[in-house]
């Protein structure tokens, strides 16, 4: 491979870029009116417009981006996360055009990419999933009698999600039917596909998911566990590990869980499966995600590896290089993701970066999308960025993190820096104590 396309936008693409230019290959960003001048349009080797603003006429325009690619002679594709990084469509596409999709095969990802699908996969292959039902449910009337079998509260789920949308928590038959419509309304308008699930609410539940790859030759591997847990709006916002939560045998077997569940895919490049975990370190397959996962660089951290790199190493048809017992982790890292958005209500806060310093010193690692100047549109994720720490111990890492995060300077917009501050100030979090509803118990803690 000696020219790849880059079909994302912000942080990751330049992430991408960073690994190419270390192999010596040349780099295509594609890009929108919008980002014409982000650092990421300017880092790669070619830079081509593909059109207006929104995602649906620029990223997720699969004829501009296979054109931009063949005019300018790109070997192979890269999704990065989010846009169409699990679109089989688009990796089909790819591969009738004679260009390498790194990424799994196009079945795996719409096998895996489907929920409900994806659960009975699983159940098949002898792997934990969160009780529930297994099909799609058509009503209200059904969603009620399938809650009430299963025992409330249940998680009402669209087969097609992400990013926690169009997923609701309910506790009553008056929940779930104020909720169904809706729920099934977003999944419709966000994914093009309005299918439902119901799975049982797991009480008191972790996050734990665990990085795994494969190659073209058959060899799958795990690179162990993120802790990620932190949430707010069913979605990540701090990530670490190893994770306070697990002993080694837990470990051990989550891994091997991951591995088994990748096995039975068959599965070829870097992806990650979900589990949620309750208070007895019980665990369920949630999903699969067939992509590189924004929380990467936590895990790059702790294995000295750098997952893009084995990306294309696979993508290449070439073996993995080492075997499962040669993977160690070591130390500590955790991931802060830095949001334009209201620390107090959650919400995105788009605007220009008036004036821009990122934290330096040991253990401080940054991946970034923007520079003083850029501006966060409505018309994309208002993630800034990513501050990633490693230490050689939680609690060193811990410390370099409350550094890194006050000296982090983001004027012009809001961000959720203060959020994240008051995490690693929390006691409980330094004790490594905590849940997914922790973010909500601290707001709550703070307003009494
Ligand atoms: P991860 O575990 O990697 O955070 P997510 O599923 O939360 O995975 O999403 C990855 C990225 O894609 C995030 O930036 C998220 O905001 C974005 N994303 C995922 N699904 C959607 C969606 N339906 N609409 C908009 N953005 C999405
Ligand atoms: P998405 O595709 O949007 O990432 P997931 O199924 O991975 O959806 O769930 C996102 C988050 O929602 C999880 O990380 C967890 O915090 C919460 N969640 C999902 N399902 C359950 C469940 N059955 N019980 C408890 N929490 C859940
Ligand atoms: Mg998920």
């Amino acid at each position: 491979m000696k020219t790849i396309l880059i079909a994302n936008r912000g942080e990751i693409a330049r992430r991408i870029i960073r690994t190419c230019k270390n192999k010596g290959i040349r780099t295509i960003a594609v890009h929108s009116e919008a980002d014409a001048s982000m650092p990421f349009v300017r880092e790669a080797d070619t830079a081509v417009l593909i059109g207006p603003p929104p995602v649906a006429q620029s990223y997720l325009n699969i004829e501009a981006i296979l054109k931009a690619a063949k005019e300018n002679g790109a070997d192979a594709i890269h999704p990065g996360y989010g846009l169409l990084s699990e679109n089989g469509q688009f990796a089909r596409r790819c591969l009738e055009e004679g260009i390498v999709f790194i990424g799994p095969k196009p079945e795996v990802m719409e096998e895996m990419g489907d929920k409900i699908r994806a659960r009975n996969k699983m159940i098949a292959a002898g792997v934990p999933v969160v009780p529930g039902y297994n099909g799609n449910i058509a009503t209200v009337e059904e969603a009620c009698a399938i809650a009430n079998e299963i025992g409330y509260p249940v998680m009402l789920k669209a087969s097609a999600g992400g990013g926690g949308i169009g997923m609701q928590i309910c506790h009553t038959d008056e929940e779930i039917t104020k909720a169904f419509q809706s729920s099934k309304g977003r999944a419709k308008a966000y994914f093009g596909n309005d299918d439902m699930f119901i799975e049982k609410y797991i009480e008191d539940p972790h996050h734990i998911e665990v990085q795994v790859m494969g190659d073209e030759h058959g060899s799958i591997i795990h690179l162990f566990e993120r802790e990620c847990s932190i949430q707010r709006r069913h979605q990540k916002v701090i990530e670490e590990s190893p994770s306070p939560f697990l002993d080694e045998e837990t470990r051990l077997s989550i891994c091997e869980a991951a591995v088994q569940a990748a096995k039975a895919v068959q599965y070829t490049g870097a992806g990650t499966v979900e589990f949620i975990m309750n208070a007895n370190k019980e665990y369920f397959f949630l999903e699969m995600n067939t992509r590189l996962q924004v929380e990467h660089p936590v895990t790059e951290e702790i294995t000295g590896l750098d997952l893009v790199e084995l990306q294309l190493l696979i993508a290449d048809k070439k073996a993995l290089p080492f075997a499962q017992e040669e993977i160690t982790a070591r130390g500590h890292a955790l991931e802060m993701r830095i949001y334009a958005e209201d620390p107090v209500t959650f919400m995105p806060s788009p605007g220009t970066i008036s004036a821009y310093q990122q934290p330096r010193g040991q253990g401080v690692r940054i991946d970034d999308a923007v520079e003083a100047g850029s501006a966060i549109t409505p018309f994309y994720d208002p993630m800034i960025g990513k501050l990633i720490v490693y230490g050689e111990t939680r609690e060193e890492a811990l410390d370099f993190a409350r550094k890194a995060v006050e000296e982090y300077q983001i004027e012009g917009i809001k961000t959720n820096l203060p959020m994240l501050a008051e995490v690693l100030d929390n006691d409980s979090f330094a004790k490594g104590v905590y849940t997914t509803k922790f973010v909500q118990q601290m707001k709550q803690t703070t307003k009494n």
